[in-house]
């Protein structure tokens, strides 16, 4: 559920405790691994989220989220929307980095979800909170289901709603996962009136 009213100053303190918490959580065998780990960032009131698996390597070294080459091509998908990335909130499912870049597992992905990440949702409180690759629609959305069949769809799960999307990671890899990512993102934009 979202909450109820909360004031600017206040949602500042508490997304600032959330990324405290974070930056000393062990509370998944995931912490043994990293060297930072990535909270997110950006406005505390945006109105789009967008949600990757994990930290890369360059987030994991930086402690910023979508910084490595992903992140630079999910910036120019973005921009060629009319997005910035400066009014979207950037995060990942797991907010250290997994060893090898391997998938996150069940019970990471539950605990670091439950206790960081929707919380962090609730605050913010976005208008549409993007779900980009399998892990992160899996997540937050359930399943199983296919990507594939179901990119560039809205869910309305409780008082959020989500946008479905292919990873930049995977856009950058794949011609035809990058033209179905941007059509996702065009429909996005139209609909938040970009
Ligand atoms: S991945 Fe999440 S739950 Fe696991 S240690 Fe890191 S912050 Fe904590």
């Amino acid at each position: 559920m979202v909450e109820e009213t909360v004031h600017d100053w206040e949602r500042v303190d508490r997304l600032r405790a959330l990324a405290d918490g974070i930056g000393r959580c062990r509370r998944c065998p995931l912490s043994r691994h990293r060297t930072r780990a990535v909270a997110g960032e950006g406005p505390p009131d945006a109105r789009m989220v967008l949600v990757g698996e994990a930290p890369g390597a360059r987030e994991d070294r930086t402690g910023r989220p979508f910084v490595g080459p992903a992140g630079r091509f999910l910036d120019r998908l973005l921009a060629e929307q009319g997005f910035r990335r400066s009014d979207i909130f950037l995060t990942s499912c797991v907010k250290c980095r997994p060893p090898g870049n391997r998938t996150p597992r069940r019970q990471e992905l539950t605990t670091c979800t439950s206790t960081w990440l929707l919380p962090q949702l609730r605050l913010i409180a976005p208008a549409v909170t993007v779900l980009c690759g399998r892990t992160a629609v899996a997540a937050l959305v359930g399943g199983p289901f296919r990507l594939a069949d179901h990119h560039g769809t809205f869910r309305r799960q409780g008082d959020m709603t989500y946008f479905i999307t292919y990873h930049p990671a995977a856009a950058m890899r794949f011609a035809e996962t990058a033209t179905a990512m941007r059509a996702d993102l065009a429909l996005l934009a139209a609909r938040m009136g970009r």
